[in-house]
């Protein structure tokens, strides 16, 4: 039988579920998925799960599981989580976020977020921004203009995009958010653990829109900081956003391998075998099912149909 790899993108897990946010992974549902996951597949961090993928023999269904940015609820609700069921992950880190930072698609969250929790407001006039105008009545319609407002500002230039962030917070009042990163000791405490921390740049730009010297100094950059701080080597790396061509580039390719990580993951939704695997551009998958076993299900159907 061929052996499989598949790898799972992770963002925040909430301590507890989130109107706006549905889609997002919480204490409990992720308590769930890992409850099943571990049954079915032998889990393994992605530097780990790729010698095993290439090596003969050990297990044939092998599962990652990643997750992005560097959010504190990772160190707080999923680490706790992550060793009650002894399972190891890989964290991939934008080190800019390290030190009080914060992404500007957190921040236009929480100008929506906190509207909508203080008053009942139908009408949300964002055109002055050249965001449109958007109707505020229902969770739904909310969630919408929240999904419509971040797809419109993603592929801005970067100052372009944190300004349009920073502009909102301030013309709604709302202050930006605190304590929503790790900080260095809570990336220490997650390689203490056994975690296996990646890097994911500095400052989480879409990596196919800087010039070659930029790109650089956000991919060398946040390998130089992490590996001061877990001081240890940093051998693997997510590209932000992670599509190729939109996001990532052959240039961007380039440099990755000059810095010495020795695997890149993509957001391509694809299982691996051990013949099918670029080291620069692992898939990786996002839960797709808000519900863990119907995940799980379908995971193992997409890898058995791998394995054929
Ligand atoms: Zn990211």
């Amino acid at each position: 039988m061929k052996k499989t790899l598949c790898i799972l993108a992770f963002h925040r897990v909430l301590p507890k579920k989130n109107k706006l946010l549905h889609d997002i992974m919480y204490a409990e549902r992720f308590d769930k998925l890992l409850n099943l996951l571990k049954k079915y597949f032998k889990i393994l961090p992605v530097h780990e799960a790729m010698r095993n993928l290439k090596r003969k023999g050990g297990p044939s269904r092998i599962l990652s599981i990643t997750f992005d940015d560097g959010y504190k609820d990772n160190a707080m609700v999923a680490l706790p989580i992550l060793n009650k069921h002894k399972v190891k992950a890989t964290f991939f880190i934008s080190s800019g976020f390290l030190y009080g930072q914060w992404m500007w698609n957190d921040g236009i969250f929480e100008v929506i977020s906190n509207i909508t929790k203080n008053q009942v407001q139908t009408k949300f006039d964002l055109s002055k921004f050249d965001l449109g105008s958007f109707d505020l009545s229902t969770i739904e319609m909310k969630r919408r203009a929240l999904d419509l407002i971040l797809e419109q500002v993603k592929y801005k230039p970067d100052k372009n995009r944190r300004k349009v962030a920073k502009d909102l917070l301030s013309a709604f009042n709302v202050p930006p958010p605190e304590n929503l990163m790790m900080r260095e000791d809570d990336i220490k405490t997650l390689y203490d653990a056994g975690m296996e921390i990646g890097g994911h740049t500095i400052s989480h730009p879409i990596l196919s829109k800087l010039s070659y010297q930029d790109a650089h100094k956000e991919i060398f950059g946040c390998k130089i900081l992490l590996e001061n701080v877990i001081q240890a080597p940093v051998r693997t790396f997510a590209y932000p956003n992670g599509k190729p061509v939109a996001d990532y580039t052959e240039h961007t390719i380039e440099i990755v391998k000059k810095a010495g990580y020795q695997y890149a993951v993509s957001t391509v939704p694809e299982t691996l075998t051990s013949s099918i695997s670029d080291p620069y551009q692992l898939p990786r998958f996002t839960p797709w099912d808000r519900n863990p076993v119907k995940f799980t299900t379908r995971l193992l159907l997409k890898m058995l149909a791998g394995q054929r």
